[in-house]
């Protein structure tokens, strides 16, 4: 990101995505601050901090297979656990292989759980003052994940106070 040419905006949506990878990226150099890059590439409203608790996210990532044939993405683990209130169910079903594909699946060689633990410890580490500065200025909005994409995408919306255009046309039917 050099040259005052690359701050006049607004991108379009690819362009921008190509910049929040590219944001990403350099998030891992510890000379470059993420919020820098974030807070010249737009206006940010609302930071979004997407929450789902260590167990299940660990239980998810040691359930991930590759077909070692088709190159398709799967996954193993079946998430059925009690929330933190001790009441809601936390329910995130797994993404199982077609026949064709169950024996040829692979695991990552490094989703082990001690990787998988410092991947998160880094995560926490390098998210944490982008976390804190949002928060600061009363844009981050924690939301914990109540499951998975089904489960959570409604409650999403309820939060933002927005309404899938799909929900409003059943809602019609
Ligand atoms: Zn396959």
């Amino acid at each position: 990101m050099k040259g005052s040419k690359e701050h006049e905006y607004p991108l379009s949506p690819k362009g921008r995505e190509k910049l929040l990878v590219q944001a990403m990226n350099y998030q891992q150099c510890k000379y470059c601050s993420l919020i820098e890059i974030l807070e010249g590439v737009t206006d940010i409203d609302l930071v979004i901090n997407l929450k789902l608790r260590e167990d299940a996210l660990i239980a998810k990532c040691l359930g991930r297979r590759t077909c070692s044939e088709c190159g398709g993405n799967y996954n193993v683990a079946c998430i059925d656990m009690k929330g933190d209130d001790g009441e809601t169910r936390m329910y995130m079903p797994p993404l199982l292989p077609p026949p064709h594909c169950e024996t040829k699946l692979i695991t990552r060689s490094d989703d082990t759980e001690n990787v998988v633990k410092e991947r998160l410890r880094i995560y926490h580490e390098t998210s944490k003052p982008v976390e804190d500065f949002y928060r600061k200025r009363d844009k981050l909005l924690e939301f914990d994940l109540p499951g998975g994409i089904p489960e959570s995408w409604p409650k999403l919306l309820q939060a933002l106070n927005v309404y899938d255009d799909e929900d409003k046309k059943s809602a019609a039917a």
